[in-house]
């Protein structure tokens, strides 16, 4: 799903192997059960597993995990390599943004994690794979095509990887990266509950975004997992939405709204829907009201509206309205009783919208 954000400051390179290790197993990618059957292998006594996994989660790299022997950490840092290796690193906004362009495991696949920082906290957006297949005309990502998943482990490290260059506590995960991430279901439900369970983010406080994939929508609904979902909407109408999101003519609207309260009544979550701004495409007051009709029958509670003006990318002439018509359109939302925010983008000067470093670097790159 397209990043919150938007680009282009100081980059820079940095190195780790981005491949997997002796075992096959990557820094993120071994489970819990394997790292204990490795340190057992190793002649470790039983509690070092749980010491080691809660190290890796604890948001300071492996290196720095000084309640673990200096041989150990040597030998898990040989033996159990990152699996992203940092091509560029960008960041904005005073350096309350930070990007990473990273190249994945042995095929080196391109993925983009952005890292939001506010005075206490900070929200990672995460990638599920690389490329998408969705094709959304808007999107640099789209634009590209797709390349493959991700895996668990590579979606896991993304995370920790950003956790471990900033002092905030991250508290908040969002899937709106790059990849529509119920494609790739597996890896990001296992994903999210590893945030959960050993970064200890509040489920409600992971955002995993859709574009409306409805099996995915319905299958999470099963999960009974408090997370928060957002449905990229982007057009009132069908006719209006396929120009922008080619999936909506296998899942109209009718059918993602109607998984959207199956889900909302699974989970008793409120869905938030996504609304990137495009100037004279969909951003007209008329097109609120319809909306606004639209959305107005799901709930209690009312459903979100998160209007997003619309980072530039290469392919697409669109731009985003300027702020005042951002406003009315949702004003009109809020009249009908929904609730509706104007997203401010972060990272606008470093390329942070989904896609938008990764096809900067690939130019600079040929
Ligand atoms: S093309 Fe993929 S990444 Fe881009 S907005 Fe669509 S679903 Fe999201």
């Amino acid at each position: 799903m397209t990043g919150p954000t938007g680009p282009t400051g100081s980059t820079g390179s940095t190195g780790s192997t981005g491949s997997t290790g002796s075992t096959g197993f990557t820094r993120y990618g071994i489970t819990r059960d394997a790292l204990g059957d490795l340190l057992a292998e190793w002649g470790e006594p039983r509690f070092r597993a749980d010491q080691v996994w809660r190290g890796l989660h604890s948001g300071r790299p492996l290196e720095e995990c000084t309640d673990l022997s200096k041989a150990l950490r040597a030998r898990l840092t040989d033996t159990l390599p990152e699996a992203l290796r940092a091509l560029t690193t960008a960041q904005g906004d005073d350096g309350m943004t930070h990007k990473w362009l990273w190249a994945c495991g042995d095929d080196g696949a391109e993925v983009e994690t952005v890292l939001m920082r506010y005075p206490d906290r900070a929200t990672v957006c995460v990638s599920s794979q690389a490329g998408c297949a969705m094709g959304c005309t808007f999107c640099a990502t789209g634009q590209a095509g797709f390349v493959r998943h991700l895996d668990a482990g590579e979606i896991v490290e993304q995370v920790a990887r950003a956790a471990q260059a900033v002092p905030e506590r991250v508290d908040h995960a969002v899937f709106m990266g790059m990849g529509e991430p119920l494609a790739n279901y597996d890896a990001t439900l296992a994903a999210t509950r590893r945030l959960h369970e050993d970064f200890g983010i509040s489920a409600r406080r992971i955002t995993i975004s859709t574009v409306g994939l409805v099996p995915g929508m319905l299958r999470l609904a099963d999960e009974h997992l408090p997370v928060t979902l957002a449905v990229s909407l982007h057009a009132p109408t069908d006719e209006e939405r396929e120009r922008l999101v080619p999936l909506n003519r296998r899942y109209p609207i009718a059918e993602i709204l109607g998984a959207a309260e199956i889900y909302q009544r699974a989970t008793g979550r409120r869905v938030s829907f996504e609304y990137a701004v495009i100037a004279g495409v969909n951003d007209d007051p008329e097109q609120a009201a319809v909306l606004a009709r639209l959305l107005g029958g799901i709930g209690p509670p009312a459903v979100h509206v998160n209007l997003i003006p619309l980072n530039p990318t290469g392919d697409y002439r669109g731009t985003a309205p300027n702020r005042g018509r951002m406003e009315t359109f949702a004003r009109r939302l809020r009249v009908a009783g929904l609730h509706a925010t104007v997203r401010r983008n972060r990272g606008t000067d470093i390329d942070a919208a989904c896609g938008q470093l990764r096809s900067r670097h690939s130019v600079r790159a040929t």
